[in-house]
């Protein structure tokens, strides 16, 4: 027997590895195996085919050992994969990579590492076991060579996959994250108590220690009252002190007992709210939507800002989980899970989980087993949560459809979340629900073409209308006060005067973008990129928005020598401090990324907000997504020139979205909230869609555009880039490349050009786009070309070390 395998790793192919006999009963695809690669670097591979003929012209090695006893993935997982490698250009490895969890990945590369308070339960382990935990208790870690050594044994994976699953130690892929299974201590009474008898004579005897008698008392109450007695609440209950608890263990008394805890426990409270009633046109919505699933497979919601398109997906979802099967709700950024998340516990408790990339592995690992099970229902996530074993998976939900983050930029494979879900979904016979105030333009266009069913909810829940939008010209301000004009310094005045919330937005973080000579106009770059310095004046630094380099802030010029600099526009520090200056009594606080770090922080600065112990929130898109806040009366788009400002085809519609979207958060209860939009650009046509709310005009006016030009939907587009250190070999090879297209495609090719950043960590780039008409065979053959060229190009004497990066169906 033979098997295909997937290793995480950029693989141009998977490949083939003998089963042995001796493991012939066990396999299964989806399973993981180790094996070996190369000379001695070692893996956990996934089964994809199990075969039966050897492959041709070789002799595979054989598989080192079996991890599971299950398979991990399901079929159509490994199905998904495949897809997905072949439509985004990337490895089955890359995907697997970014699919699985990592301590559900082994290589040689991992570390593993003592759980320190694991439960090491010494008669339940094998003799091999017990090997590697007691070096661990001794090392606390070890590197798969270290453990290799120990058990002097070809097959070490299975050892370490038990050793796993019981507790004792972790994997590592870095050496910085650190984590452990988190456990308790629980405690029991020794099993020669357990009769009532040998209980009450204990207690007749007992002589001297009488606060060691009121803890066993105190231990036997929360027994009854509790079942289940954990050493904290016995210590905090009884207010007993550790010794006394001691000695009761050493008297063999009371047996201690670690135990995991189930980390997706929940407050057993929740989960008992009805949903709320649906209004009558929400109503009228979810019938729609219900009805059109009969026909279609995919559905758009289309719900201005605050019409509540969160409740019809509840109850869609409640719909789902009746007949017990698994809903998959999208967000398009991990940020937003945390608000949503409060919302939908309430009414789904248990049944529910959040799932991303930023969650802690052990976390991950027990949501993908019970997601496996079916004992989770509902799965609240990012991109990510579109790889979990889903055991009947029914509704995917995609909120926000439309958001530019549904697109994995870096590193392969970079899918686009949506339309993914939308081919699995498919797969599975699952329904699709997109859902957003500001469509994107391929979606839309796709319900007008009824391929995807369409319903258009109009009304806000609260019956408010949407808010007022006033522009204010700043060509009519001086540079300093167009920052904040005049009027939307009134605005927040009059807003916060009524005790209700302001919203500033600002694209760009820092203090100023840019600084510049006021004798010669030089301007401070980074050294690695193609990029002006932002100055970031609380840190004191300059800063670079693209590599993360940090520099000292310039005092002379590098090309004059004068020492005199001006700032140049500004971002989202500088209006918090100017707006502190101009309106002092205000509680002010600024959400971006350099104030944010982790979930946590981006989480309690909402729920402040949300408490209203802030009254304008100074930040990036970050406060603008999906967020629902009641108080928000007034929001200000501080520069809505830079929203326009964008060499690319989407530019118009990421302008009209990001506007509409920001606007959505004024007046979301109530009163008519109200929207003020500072620019320059007055009569640009986008303002005046954004001025009027109108959808469908500015879709009629950019769906030309497209057609016109024939981009997306009107084509495919392929970005392809050729990166080298040496500025000609990077555009030689993009050039090279080029002549080697087949001729009637190379008539779709733009470029080569070099971007607006044309340098990246010291990189060249040339980008090359294909645009690509909708026919698959095209587009079949393009992508043909392009691996074969990468195969050549790989071995080319002056071309191999250029790095070639594709991008299919780019931002
Ligand atoms: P959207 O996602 O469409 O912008 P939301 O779902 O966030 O809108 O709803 C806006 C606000 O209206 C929320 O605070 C929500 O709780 C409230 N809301 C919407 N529908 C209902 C309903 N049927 N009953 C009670 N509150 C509702
Ligand atoms: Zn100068
Ligand atoms: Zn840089």
């Amino acid at each position: 027997m033979y098997a295909e395998i997937i290793i995480p790793l950029a693989l141009p192919k998977n490949y083939t590895w003998a089963i042995p006999t001796e493991f012939s009963d066990g396999v299964m695809i989806g399973m993981r195996v180790e094996v070996v690669l190369g000379s001695n670097k070692r893996y956990a591979g996934i089964i994809k085919k199990i075969l039966a003929d050897k492959p041709d012209g070789f002799n595979p090695k054989p598989i080192l050992g079996i991890l599971d006893d299950a398979p991990i993935v399901y079929p159509a997982q490994l199905q998904l994969w495949e897809w997905m490698a072949s439509y985004y250009m990337c490895t089955e490895g890359e995907v697997m990579q970014a699919a699985v969890p990592s301590h559900l990945k082994i290589s040689s590369e991992s570390i593993f590492i003592l759980n320190e308070d694991a439960a090491i339960d010494s008669l339940h382990l094998s003799d091999t076991e017990y090997i590697i935990s007691e070096a661990l208790q001794i090392k606390k870690q070890l590197s798969l060579v270290e453990i290799q050594k120990l058990l002097d044994k070809k097959s070490v994976y299975p050892v370490i996959n038990k050793l796993i699953q019981k507790g004792i130690c972790s994997v590592e892929e870095t050496m910085h994250d650190k984590y452990t299974i988190k456990v308790e201590n629980v405690l029991h009474l020794h099993p020669d108590y357990h009769a009532e008898s040998a209980l009450e004579q204990l207690m007749n005897d007992w002589t001297r220690a009488p606060k060691q008698l009121a803890l066993l008392l105190a231990f036997l109450h929360l027994q009854k009252t509790e079942g289940q007695v954990q050493q904290k609440a016995l210590l905090e209950k009884s207010g007993a002190a550790n010794a006394q608890l001691k000695a009761l263990i050493d008297k063999g008394i009371l047996v201690v007992e670690k135990r995991k805890i189930d980390r997706l426990a929940v407050d057993v409270s929740l989960g008992n709210t009805h949903l709320h009633q649906l209004s009558a046109a929400q109503q009228l919505a979810y019938d729609s939507i219900v009805e059109q699933m009969k026909t279609h497979s995919v559905n758009l919601l289309h719900g201005i800002t605050g019409s509540g398109k969160t409740q019809i997906y509840a109850a869609l979802i409640e719909n789902a989980i009746q007949s017990n099967q698994q809903a998959l709700y999208m967000l398009p950024e991990i940020a937003l899970t945390a608000q949503m998340i409060r919302r939908l516990k309430q009414y789904f408790g248990g049944k529910i989980a959040i799932y991303h990339s930023k969650f802690n592995p052990n976390e991950r690992v027990e949501i993908w087993n019970k997601v496996k099970s079916g004992e989770i229902k509902i799965v609240l996530g990012a991109r990510s949560a579109l790889f979990l074993p889903y055991h009947n998976l029914s509704l995917v939900i995609i909120d926000e459809e439309h958001d530019a983050s549904y697109k994995q930029q870096d590193p392969a494979p970079r899918y686009q979340a949506r339309d993914t879900a939308i081919y699995y979904a498919n797969q599975l016979g699952a329904k699709v629900v997109l859902g957003s105030a500001t469509p994107s333009i391929e979606t839309y266009y796709n319900a007008m073409q009824n391929k995807f069913g369409y319903y258009h909810l109009k009304e806000r829940f609260s019956e408010g209308a949407l808010p007022q939008m006033i522009v204010v010209d700043t060509k009519k301000q001086s540079e300093q006060s167009a920052i904040l004009t005049p009027q939307l310094l009134e605005a927040i005045q009059t807003t916060v005067a009524k005790n209700k919330q302001v919203i500033l937005f600002q694209n760009k973080r820092g203090y100023a973008p840019y600084m510049i000579c006021e004798t010669c106009g030089w301007i401070p770059h980074c050294k690695q990129c193609d990029v002006s310095l932002t100055l970031h004046k609380g840190k004191n630094m300059l800063s670079c928005h693209y590599c993360g380099a940090a520099y000292p802030v310039v005092q002379t010029c590098e090309a004059c020598g004068k020492q005199s600099f001006k700032q140049k526009s500004f971002g989202t520090e500088q209006i918090e401090e100017k707006l502190a200056l101009a309106l002092p009594q205000l509680r002010i606080a600024r959400m971006d990324l350099d104030n944010i770090k982790g979930k946590n922080e981006h989480d309690h600065l909402i729920q402040q907000f949300e408490r209203r112990e802030i009254d304008v929130l100074v930040g990036t898109q970050m406060v603008v997504k999906g967020l629902d806040f009641e108080h928000v009366d007034l929001v200000g788009i501080v520069d809505g020139d830079s929203l326009l400002n964008f060499n690319q085809y989407r530019v118009n519609e990421r302008a009209f979205q990001m506007m509409e979207q920001v606007s959505g958060r004024a007046g979301r209860k109530n009163d008519q909230g109200k929207v003020i939009m500072q620019l320059s650009q007055t009569n640009h046509p986008i303002v005046a869609f954004v001025h009027t709310h109108d959808y469908h005009a500015f879709y009629e006016f950019e769906i030309n555009n497209r057609k016109h030009f024939a981009y997306p939907p009107f084509s495919r587009l392929m970005s392809i880039l050729f990166k080298h250190k040496e500025n000609h070999i990077a555009e030689e090879a993009a050039n090279h490349f080029l002549k080697s297209l087949d001729p009637m495609i190379q008539k779709t090719v733009m470029g080569p050009a070099q971007p607006i950043i044309n340098r990246i960590r010291n990189k060249y780039i040339w980008e090359l786009c294909v645009k690509i008409t909708k026919q698959p065979q095209q587009l079949q053959i393009a992508k043909k070309q392009l691996l074969h060229f990468i195969q050549l190009i790989s071995v080319h004497p002056r071309y191999k070390s250029v790095q070639i990066i594709i991008d299919i169906d780019p931002n």
